[in-house]
């Protein structure tokens, strides 16, 4: 097993509203291997975006401890967050979003390197004719593959996903799968995702974590070894989606009426 580049342990996180506590998450521990892919399933409102805001830094737990080792020592950066609506700036053309995510980060880039680092992420999503073109110019999967080169231009040492495929139709959303299982065979970057759809996660993940309903505690992970690339028609995949479904369960909403007037 590879060694772990995230490790989460005992995660707690209650949201406090007016007159009622909303517990979202609670000793949540597991760790993820350099590398992997892992996607994180759970009914609505159990916790799965409180989680990865957490682990990027963008929430914080009451309780617990989260690791990660940075693979590029010296850069200082761990995570890099991509949402399901892309948050691409309308007014900056494709390369300049790219750029942008590079001139954010604390770490001290020379011009050149920039570039060419740009250069390499928009032939990595093939995109290289559209680096001068808005987001407006762009189709949904288009805007969708520009912002995973956006996180990953900052080099992270694992991507966090927070359903990023769910608003494309499912031709697009295939494409942008098999695009992360291929930019995870060539630059080996580990990936953390959330996704409400089991046959995605069967498609594309080595493990699957199954939260239950809120207060999110992990209830269940599922190791997929089926190779790739994966036939969502094959008879295994089909006996692990169906396992996936049935332990993902509780899919009303379940979130804590909390006023936030
Ligand atoms: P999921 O992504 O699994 O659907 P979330 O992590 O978004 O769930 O939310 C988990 C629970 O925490 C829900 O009950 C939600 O209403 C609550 N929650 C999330 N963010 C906040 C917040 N900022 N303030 C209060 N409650 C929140
Ligand atoms: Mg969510």
């Amino acid at each position: 097993m590879a060694e772990s580049v995230l490790s989460i342990s005992g995660i707690e996180k209650t949201f406090h509203g007016e007159g009622e506590d909303c517990p979202a998450l609670s000793g949540v521990s597991f760790n993820v291997a350099s590398g992997e892919i892992v996607c994180i399933m759970g009914p609505s409102g159990c916790g799965k975006s409180t989680l990865l805001r957490i682990i990027g830094r963008l929430e914080h737990e009451d309780k617990g401890s989260i690791r990660t080792i940075a693979e590029h020592v010296g850069e200082g950066v761990s995570a890099a967050m991509i949402f399901q609506d892309h948050a691409l700036f309308p007014w900056l053309s494709v390369e300049e979003n790219i750029i942008y995510g590079l001139r954010l980060s604390a770490q001290k880039i020379p011009d050149t390197e920039m570039q060419r680092r740009v250069d390499d992420l928009l032939s990595l999503i093939h995109l290289t004719s559209f680096a001068r073109s808005l987001p407006h110019e762009l189709s949904g999967g288009m805007k969708q593959r520009v912002s995973v080169a956006r996180a990953l231009a900052i080099r992270p040492s694992i991507l966090l996903m927070d359903e990023p495929f769910s608003a494309l139709d499912i031709f697009t959303r295939r494409e942008l799968e098999d695009e992360i299982l291929r930019i995870r065979q060539e630059l080996k970057t580990t990936i953390l995702m959330v996704t409400h759809n089991p046959e995605e996660a069967v498609y594309i993940a080595d493990r699957i974590i199954i939260l239950s309903e809120r207060p999110g505690v992990v209830a269940g992970i599922i190791t997929v070894t089926l190779p790739h690339p994966r036939s969502p028609a094959d008879p295994d995949f089909i006996r692990i989606r169906e396992e996936v479904a049935g332990r993902v369960k509780g899919r009303n909403e379940v979130g804590c009426a909390i006023q936030h007037e």
